[in-house]
């Protein structure tokens, strides 16, 4: 089950993305797959046992600490 921690990225850097608002105290998405995805700042799991596929290019706003998060591509190759 793999955990990655996502990328905190400037609100000025997301203005052209469309950013989903994580929740605190629930993910924003859930289930489907096996990985994980904490925020980078304060590790709150912002998506949980998702398909890969499902987090692909997400930019999610943390509902705990308020960073934008990307999607970690160090796991691409
Ligand atoms: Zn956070």
């Amino acid at each position: 089950m793999p955990q990655f921690d996502m990328i905190v990225i400037n609100a000025d850097d997301a203005k052209d993305s469309t950013i989903e608002n994580h929740t605190a105290g629930k993910p924003l998405r859930e289930g489907g797959g096996d990985e994980t995805y904490r925020c980078g700042a304060c590790k709150t799991k912002l998506m949980v046992n998702v398909a890969h596929r499902d987090a692909h290019g997400v930019v999610v706003r943390c509902g705990k600490c308020g960073k934008i998060n990307i999607e970690p591509h160090h796991h691409h190759h």
